[in-house]
């Protein structure tokens, strides 16, 4: 992973957020919620402006941070996104409501597995972006990588894992290590697929971006 140095060295460039979402930040920090890292979501909203996505699929809204973050940098884009835990999805609706982004984003409160047929209904997406139980993350992929648009992006955080997913030293923590074995598993996974060109950024927890390659290519 990047240094701590280096990332207090890059953050410094990082334009300031202002009140409403420092204060989503703030929350987070107080209530333990893994919102994604500011370099890692700055990183990932700028490949977005690039790309221009006209809707996109969140899979774990949490409090709706990274949802309300999207929609700013987007202002023409539509999300859908999807968190399981009720008093997050309420946190969620709560400040998007208070960021005037309620037009953009629709959350749907239910396990990703689970509401398929209710999110196909705003498909195709252009942008899937895979944040959530990180034992999951294959089967999210599978489910709804069909809903793609042709050209689409999928983006998965955490991909690195705090560096767990690398290191040669032995995980104490049970479940730590189990997690790292299946973010590795699913990374090696995501590399092999041929329909997809992948790369791991090292920003943030780490961010894997996969294109989908088009008919041509
Ligand atoms: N994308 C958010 C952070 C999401 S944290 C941001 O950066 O602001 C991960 C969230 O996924 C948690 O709130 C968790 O409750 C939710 N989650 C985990 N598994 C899920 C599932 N199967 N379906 C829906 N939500 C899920
Ligand atoms: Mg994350």
């Amino acid at each position: 992973m990047i240094s701590k140095e280096i990332v207090q060295y890059i953050k410094q460039f990082i334009p300031e957020r202002d009140k409403q979402i420092k204060e989503m930040e703030r929350y987070a920090q107080e209530y333990d919620i893994p919102i994604m890292e500011v370099t890692g979501i700055e990183v990932m909203l700028h490949i977005l402006k690039i790309a221009q996505p006209k809707r996109i699929l969140e899979i774990g809204t949490a409090i709706g941070y990274s949802a309300i973050r999207m929609a700013k940098a987007l202002p023409a884009a539509e999300i859908v996104t999807i968190e399981r835990d009720k008093e997050r999805y309420e946190r969620a609706l709560f400040y998007i409501n208070q960021t005037g982004t309620s037009g953009q984003i629709r959350v749907i409160f239910g396990d990703a597995l689970n509401v398929y047929s209710d999110v196909a209904k705003a498909a195709p997406f252009n942008v899937l972006f895979i944040d959530a139980a990180k034992g999951q993350y294959q089967r999210f992929f599978e489910l709804y990588e069909p809903l793609l648009a042709e050209n689409g992006l999928i983006i998965t955080d955490n991909v690195l894992f705090k560096g767990l997913v690398a290191t040669e030293e032995p995980i104490e923590n049970k479940r730590m290590r189990q997690l790292a074995a299946k973010i590795r598993r699913y990374n090696e996974w995501l590399a092999g697929r041929n329909d997809y060109e992948t790369i791991i950024l090292p920003v943030g927890d780490g961010v894997a971006i996969s294109r989908k390659r088009g008919e041509r290519q």
